[in-house]
């Protein structure tokens, strides 16, 4: 096989799909499964896309991810959702929380969703689009526990917490438009990247990563191999603080769990996430708030383009979420690269839980 296998969209939704209904979910699980996962890989999040099956199919072999559940809630207060999300599948927990949340949004014009307790909930982005897609502003903290911690705090020499990704999404203001969607790791990179990078045989940036002594390595594997290192935050002290901020709103606000001692011994992905959605109509009035969105949006790309400012090659400003969009554009048309190792790891899972790697192969249409 070639190092790297191109695969269309709907064949790997397709093989996704086999893999976790043959895990013991039912057609819905595996469909929303495989449309979170394959979104993220258009999305270009290889981190959260197909590359996280193989620990999925793992925990539910071994009872940690539990097939088929749905959130519970735990206390309805009207605008304040307190849910459980049973340490189901996180691409139907939060599908299912965010829906209880849009709706109970359309009532009282806000809703805050408090959700512990799910495995894995993914790319957090895909929920702050959920949101945006019913007309609704969303903001989402995220805390990681469930393993050990990775990212280490300013000025500290050994990790402490996870990579807790904030997200923030406004709605398409007008028809055909397109939203704006800020969705970012607090760490300098998402594990999920550190991993991709290792299995491509690459190292990571300068200034991303420590070793076990707290000095500077581009080695990927500091992540992998004991004595493990740390991720550092992004943006010295101040990410460090955003990420301090979601591990206290979603770890202890929402009734989940923070990283401590003995927090993280099940080795299994547990996100807790708190999120707040808002009608933007219900506040300063519809026509107002899209005339400004517009034209903020049409005033800050419109500033010349500075190679020195930004990414090398970029073609000037984008806002957050185009990046996404780009690469949703070129991945459709052109087949989603699943690099050999992460494809490998995808086959075996098929394996373990029944379907022969001819058959994971024939469905993704990979020869
Ligand atoms: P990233 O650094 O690639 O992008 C962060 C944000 O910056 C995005 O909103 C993107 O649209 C925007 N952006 C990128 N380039 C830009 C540019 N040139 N101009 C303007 N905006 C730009 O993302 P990341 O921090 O590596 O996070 C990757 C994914 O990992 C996210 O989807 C996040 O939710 C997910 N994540 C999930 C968990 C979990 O436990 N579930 C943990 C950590 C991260």
């Amino acid at each position: 096989m070639a190092a790297t296998v191109t695969v269309e969209a709907e064949a790997l939704r397709r093989a996704v799909r086999h893999i976790v209904l043959a895990g013991g979910s039912n057609a819905r699980e595996a469909a929303l499964v495989a449309e979170n996962l394959v979104l993220a890989n258009l999305s270009g999040h290889d981190s959260h896309g197909v590359g996280m099956l193989p620990q999925y199919i793992l925990a539910v072999v071994e009872k940690r991810l539990r097939i088929n559940a749905a959130p519970s809630v735990i206390a309805d207060h009207g605008a304040i959702l307190n849910l459980d999300g049973n340490m189901g599948y996180g691409q139907v927990i939060g599908h299912d929380a965010m829906e209880l949340g849009i709706r109970r949004t359309r009532e009282t014009g806000v809703c805050i969703v408090s959700l512990r307790n799910s495995h894995h909930i993914g790319r957090i982005g895909h929920w702050g689009e959920q949101c945006a897609a019913a007309g609704f502003v969303s903001t989402h903290y995220v805390n990681v526990v469930g393993r050990p911690p990775l990212v280490a705090p300013h000025g500290g020499a050994d990790a402490r917490f996870a990579t807790n990704p904030y997200c923030c999404a406004i709605p398409a203001t007008a028809p055909g438009g397109e939203p704006v969607v800020l969705d970012m790791a607090t760490s300098k990179i998402a594990m999920g990247k550190v991993r991709v990078a290792m299995n491509k045989g690459e190292q990571v940036a300068p200034d991303t990563l420590i070793n076990s002594n707290g000095a500077p390595t581009t080695e990927p594997r500091t992540m992998f191999e004991p004595p493990t290192g740390a991720i550092l935050a992004f943006g010295g002290h101040k990410g460090y603080g955003l990420a301090v901020i979601a591990e206290l709103l979603a770890g202890a606000m929402t009734g989940g769990v923070t990283m401590h001692d003995g927090s993280w011994a099940k080795n299994t992905i547990t996100n807790n996430m708190f999120s707040v959605i808002v009608d933007p109509a219900k506040l300063g009035g519809a026509d107002s708030w899209r005339r400004e969105v517009a034209a903020f949006v049409d005033f800050v790309k419109a500033s010349p383009p500075s190679p020195q400012n930004g990414a090398p090659g970029s073609d000037g400003v984008l806002v957050a979420g185009e990046p996404e969009r780009q690469t949703r554009k070129a991945r459709l048309a052109a087949g989603i690269p699943v690099d050999a190792t992460t494809w490998g790891e995808i086959v075996a899972a098929g394996e373990r839980v029944g379907i022969a790697a001819a058959e994971t192969l024939a469905a993704a249409g990979v020869h």
